[in-house]
């Protein structure tokens, strides 16, 4: 990769098309993009028929967190994880909780941040023991040059690297990523297209096929996360389908984070998640065979720590965020010996 026209960085990921077009192959929007024009996510432009990074010096949060804040239970659990992010997005939900650093692009044309390079953004991470960079808060698929020459960095240091997603990259975007990319959570927002249509602007099946393609084709660790919104994708039908597709898809030991809705940004008229209907939505992940439930955003839930599935031993106790006691031995349940799926637990 290189730098060029000022600051911008040279995408990945894209060829070149007639008359000076360019065919962007980063996520399933796949924009076909006219020379001085930008993509969907607003942060890529043609400049002279070739496609850049209009985000990659232009980093809007960076600091250190819980990696349960992404979230991730089942890898290296009670770790800290240097959180980046640029300005961007690919969707546009209307409940999008951080709004206003995922859509300042396309609504005001914004692109506010500044340029931390790969060797500090590294740097920090061990300054601050993180053992991992999570590259969060906004869709990381449109700063990929950022995650790449970070990643590849931290990996030479004895770091991971993790992704929050909505999950809609391209294979080819995946398997770019795969040498460095440990880690993964991707939002399946719904099991209904006409939400991913009506409420994000985009579609299911792109997404239903990134959570295939890494559960089975990629050795990276998968946890999936629904928010639950109240008469949007709350019903028993739906609520059945989402979980049968993680298990016969991306298999029972891959972790399902419930999480509850309060009302944000443009999706004002409605209530926060009754705790009753996140409650139906455990017992129905269970009853479809996940080994891992989980409830986000319900501070105190029991159903925020880890259980065996088997014996039902309490294995890591969370309060929060916080890792009040992990009793897992060497990946193993220390009463019935089961094996616990995950990175390093
Ligand atoms: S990252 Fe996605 S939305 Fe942005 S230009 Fe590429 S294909 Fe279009």
């Amino acid at each position: 990769m290189e730098l060029a026209k000022g600051n911008l960085k040279q995408a990945v990921l894209w060829e070149p098309a007639e008359d000076k077009k360019v065919r962007c192959k980063l996520c399933n929007w796949r924009c076909l993009i006219a020379d001085g024009k930008l993509g969907q996510c607003c942060v890529r432009k043609n400049i002279d028929g070739t496609l850049y990074s209009l985000n990659y010096n232009k980093v809007c949060s960076a600091n250190p967190d819980p990696i349960e804040k992404k979230p991730l239970f089942h890898f290296q659990p009670g770790s800290q994880s240097f959180s980046i992010a640029c300005v961007g997005c690919n969707f546009r939900c209307e409940f999008c909780q951080n709004w206003q650093i995922s859509q300042a692009a396309v609504e005001e044309g914004r692109i506010d941040g500044q340029p931390i390079s790969p060797e500090t953004i590294v740097e920090s991470a061990v300054r601050y023991d993180c053992k991992s960079i999570a590259y969060t808060y906004t869709e990381p698929t449109i700063f990929m040059e950022l995650c790449n020459d970070s990643g590849l960095l931290a990996k030479q240091r004895g770091l991971t690297n993790v992704f929050v997603s909505n999950g809609y990259m391209t294979r080819e975007a995946i398997d770019f990523a795969s040498d460095w990319l440990n880690g993964i959570n991707v939002d399946l927002k719904s099991f209904n297209d006409d939400y991913y249509k009506r409420l994000c602007k985009t579609r299911l099946q792109p997404v239903l096929d990134t959570i295939s393609y890494i559960a089975k084709e990629t050795d990276i660790w998968l946890e999936v996360t629904t928010l639950i919104v109240p008469d949007e994708n709350d019903s028993e039908d739906e609520l059945k389908k989402l979980a049968d597709f993680i298990v016969t898809k991306a298999g029972p030991d891959v972790p399902w984070h419930i999480s509850r809705f309060h009302p944000q940004y443009k999706y004002l008229d409605s209530v926060p998640t009754p705790i009753s209907t996140l409650e139906r939505a455990y017992q129905i992940g269970k009853s479809a065979g996940l080994h891992y439930v989980y409830l986000g955003n319900v501070p105190g839930a029991k159903s925020e720590s880890t259980f065996c599935y088997k014996c039902g031993r309490i294995l890591i106790e969370r309060v929060g965020y916080r890792i009040a006691a992990n009793h897992i031995e060497n990946s193993h349940c220390p009463d019935c010996r089961t094996k616990i799926a995950g990175f390093e637990l």
